[in-house]
């Protein structure tokens, strides 16, 4: 089984719940969206093997103390036979695996949601990709393994209150307690975040339905690193 992956290396986690952690990074080429603050070195990848990429995953895990593997993207579940022929090895080793997606694909996400020990969902609003909605999709993901499950949502100055407000209430009928991540995008490409007061806005309303809210920009972009 093979895939095109970007890159794997190491690096300090800069998003979300497990922020700070230092991982193993498997970057698989490839994604069905392409949202407005998107950061994916588009181009061509090598195909490598699942075998080969567990090997290289547990000899820089062990070289540099990483407890976790964060298989990311591109969009990781467009490679689910992929994922289900490396993560073995990767959990016999001692890793966790950490799954990061734009939060679409169910029915992948229903083949391998076992392997993962952590699924780190983005939900898309419109107004913040340029693209269309899917918010039957979120939906249906985030009820696919709520207990292992975290959100973020990228917000920028042109997202709607309404969108946010869709987010918001989709979480919430899936369970108040998700950890919720608003993330402020990077200011690159043209993308501006949203302002302090849109963005106390966001976490007020946020806060109302869900009991586990938090804002987080992209600290591995503060600190110049992957
Ligand atoms: S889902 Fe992620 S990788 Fe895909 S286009 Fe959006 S930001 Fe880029």
């Amino acid at each position: 089984m093979n895939a095109n992956i970007s890159e794997i290396f190491v690096s300090i986690q800069g998003e979300g719940l497990y922020v700070g952690q230092k991982q193993v990074f498997v970057r698989f080429a490839g994604c069905d969206l392409a949202c407005s603050y998107c950061d994916e070195k588009r181009g061509l990848s090598p195909l490598i093997s699942a075998a080969a990429a567990a090997e290289e995953v547990i000899r820089l895990a062990r070289k540099n103390r990483a407890k976790a593997v964060s298989l990311t993207g591109g969009e990781p579940l467009l490679n689910r036979e992929f994922i289900k022929a490396m993560a073995p090895a990767l959990k016999d080793a001692g890793l966790a695996v950490h799954l990061e997606t734009n939060g679409i694909l169910y029915r992948e996400l229903d083949k391998v949601k076992d392997l993962a020990d952590v699924i780190a969902m983005d939900i898309k609003l419109p107004s913040s990709t340029g693209g269309k909605a899917f918010w039957r999709e979120h939906s249906m993901f985030i009820k696919a393994a709520p207990e292992k499950t975290f959100v973020k949502v990228v917000v920028t100055s042109g997202t709607s209150a309404a969108d946010f407000g869709k987010a918001v209430s989709l979480a919430a009928r899936a369970y108040k307690s998700v950890p919720f991540f608003i993330q402020p995008a990077t200011p690159e490409g043209g993308v501006k975040p949203p302002s302090r007061g849109k963005l106390d806005v966001f976490y007020r309303r946020a806060s109302a339905r869900l009991e586990n809210v938090r804002i987080l920009p992209q600290l591995h972009k503060l600190w110049g690193i992957k």
